[in-house]
């Protein structure tokens, strides 16, 4: 039976303490983020399992009641890859927080421009969902995917904007190599004719310092990775041919290095890749 509340606000969660008859306590905190959906499941006859992205507290898993009934107050705003407002009660010790309300911001899953965006989208989410952890808030990397996200419906830009968002989760990762001087010997790179990368060292390397045969990245590709690490998404040129082997060695050095950093295959890398 209940006896008293007490409400408290920390952190942006606003918590509300039930206390029980029997002495326990229950814990209930409205929870009120952006956010974006990463993934959706079917639970039981007519729920929803929504994995989503959030501004403020990270990846939350959680649980929309009848959201698959056509009549649903959540229809058409759990969608994947929908940027939304979300409100969810979070109980203390349960995985899954309740969902209760959403708002429609913008719908990014549902314009692709053809199948290979709509894998590139997948791979986000598989990124996403492999690589970070629950109930971790990281404003730069929501940023990064409201920047990608837009970019990679546009088949003429999707190559250059699944690279981007590679590249910056890796470096905010901190799992993305200093690019400019020879991890060895401290030499800018930037004039080199070829750049050459060590995967096993993790290192950018010149030609003096690369030992054996190692994979090398052209100047242009070089160049094109500079870019990458000091504009924004929207700066860049998207012609520059990554699907036609222009600078297919980077898109090649990069995924190797997630899939090494993160220690799994990805398998919407090995589907996007087969749609080349
Ligand atoms: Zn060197």
């Amino acid at each position: 039976m209940l006896k008293a509340s007490q409400k408290c606000r920390r952190d942006d969660i606003y918590s509300v303490t039930f206390f029980w008859g029997h002495g326990s306590l229950l814990v209930v905190s409205l929870l009120e983020s952006e956010a974006v959906v990463i993934k959706t499941y079917p639970l039981a006859e007519a729920d929803k399992i929504v994995v989503a992205y959030t501004r403020k507290y990270g990846k939350l898993r959680g649980v929309a009641r009848g959201a698959r009934r056509l009549r649903s107050r959540f229809a058409g705003r759990l969608e994947l890859f929908s940027w939304i407002g979300i409100s969810a009660f979070e109980r203390e010790n349960q995985d899954l927080v309740q969902i209760d309300k959403v708002d429609l911001i913008r719908s990014f899953g549902l314009g692709c421009g053809n199948y290979r965006c709509f894998l590139q989208l997948n791979l986000l989410g598989e990124l996403l969902i492999e690589t970070v952890p629950e109930h971790e808030p990281n404003e730069p990397l929501f940023r990064l995917l409201l920047l990608v996200l837009p970019e990679i419906q546009d088949p003429t830009r999707s190559d250059l904007a699944q690279l981007y968002f590679e590249v910056w989760h890796l470096k905010l990762a901190g799992l993305f190599p200093s690019y400019r001087t020879c991890g060895q010997c401290g030499v800018s790179l930037f004039n080199a004719a070829h750049v050459f990368y060590g995967s096993a060292l993790n290192m950018f390397l010149c030609g003096n310092c690369k030992g054996k045969a190692l994979p090398s990245i052209s100047s242009k590709s070089y160049q094109l990775l500079h870019h990458v690490l000091t504009e924004p998404l929207g700066h860049l040129n998207g012609s520059f041919g990554l699907t036609d082997g222009d600078s297919r060695d980077l898109a090649d050095m990069v995924e190797t290095q997630l899939q090494r950093s993160f220690e799994r295959r990805f398998d919407c890398l090995t589907l996007v890749r087969n749609q080349s």
